[in-house]
């Protein structure tokens, strides 16, 4: 646990959140503020920055596990959905604890803000 992740604080119980899914070691949570009807993030329980800062090898149970239950999160919405990862100040990313989106129940556009 990093002392100061908000994500950390919600995998402890320390602050609140709706928990959709919890298994192997990976959390999935409604996003408090969605961009879709449906918009959870899935995040493994371990603090990790970033997918960048993920070391695959050693890990890849962890990485499987994260991106199976975001793809069976995902495929619960029949018309498809998105995944993404923001990675650092550019990528837009603003809780530094590694998560996916899972955006659905609406039309994406192309190119993304
Ligand atoms: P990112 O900008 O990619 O780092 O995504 C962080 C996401 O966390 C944003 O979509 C926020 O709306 C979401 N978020 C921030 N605080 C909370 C919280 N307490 N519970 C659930 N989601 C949160
Ligand atoms: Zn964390």
């Amino acid at each position: 646990m990093s002392t100061n992740c908000l994500f950390c604080k919600i995998v402890s119980g320390e602050i609140p959140a709706k928990i959709v899914h919890r298994d192997n070691g990976i959390i999935a949570i409604e996003d408090v503020n969605p961009q879709a009807p449906v918009h959870l993030l899935v995040l493994p329980e371990r603090h990790v920055a970033n997918i960048a800062e993920h070391t695959f090898k050693g890990s890849a149970d962890e990485i499987t596990s994260l991106m199976e239950t975001a793809a069976a999160l995902g495929a619960q919405n029949a018309g498809g959905f998105r995944l993404v990862v923001n990675t650092g100040t550019d990528g837009g990313q603003t809780v530094d604890h590694l998560h996916v989106h899972v955006l659905a129940g609406r039309q994406m556009n192309w190119p993304p803000g």
